[in-house]
């Protein structure tokens, strides 16, 4: 399921966008401010994150900029919220890294479909959410992955973990990232987990001639080419 988080300090604006994402079949968990938003990024990924310009202790902006200094984190699509409309504010906005803004007042569909579309944009999916990758097609809405039209039968693990690669093909993450991101609920944090899941995805893929796409990148982790890269 697409998780948002979304930093507001006010909460009737909390529930009335937590209601609109429920119905678009999304997510939402919460923090009223900065420091409540970076415990709840130590706690789980989200796939992104709405901001709000003003909060109490520090301003949206502010977190924005150390969120894109944070190595972890800085990929994480951010749409900031804006009381004004105005240009100065926007412009501010987009230059410290924010994918989108959206002026206060906000209509939630208009909201919900900004975030699909930042969504769509930052993990190259088509407009149903389906990620490609050559004739390699993963349908998140059906659990599924196909190869040239037929399915492949893949354990859950291995779902997972090419879901987020294809999200993100072309970065390199550690295995400790891997496991933050694709084993959020293990306890066990042991990175030879994330090494016998990617020779299993590996061997999976072998018949679709994708497999190789998946590298090791020595002394860092591992990282999903496209074919054509
Ligand atoms: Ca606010």
């Amino acid at each position: 399921m697409t998780t948002i988080l979304f930093v507001e300090d006010e909460a009737p604006i909390r529930d009335l966008v937590r209601f609109a994402l429920s119905r678009a079949g999304m997510e939402m968990i919460d923090a009223g401010d900065g420091r409540e938003a970076e415990r709840r990024l130590g706690e789980r990924r989200p796939d992104l994150i709405l901001l709000d310009w003003m909060l109490p202790d520090e301003s949206g902006i502010d977190l924005l900029r150390r969120l894109r200094r944070d190595e972890a984190l800085r990929d994480i699509p951010v749409i900031m919220l804006t009381a004004l409309a105005e240009e100065e504010q926007k412009v501010r906005g987009l230059e410290a890294g924010a994918d989108d803004y959206v002026t206060k007042p906000f209509s939630p569909p208009e909201l919900v479909a900004r975030i699909k579309a930042v969504l769509r944009r930052a993990t190259g999916a088509d407009e149903e959410g389906r990620l490609r990758l050559g004739e390699l097609e993963l349908d998140p809405s059906r659990h599924e992955v196909k190869w040239q039209g037929t399915p492949l039968s893949l354990g859950p693990t291995e779902y997972r973990l090419l879901r987020f690669l294809m999200s993100h093909p072309g970065r390199v993450y550690s295995r400790g990232q891997l496991l933050d991101y694709v084993w959020p609920d293990d306890d066990v944090r042991e990175e030879r987990t994330v090494d016998v899941c990617i020779r299993r995805l590996r061997k999976a893929l072998e018949p679709c001639d994708a497999g190789h796409l998946i590298r090791t990148v020595r002394g860092a982790g591992y990282r999903l080419d496209r074919p054509d890269a």
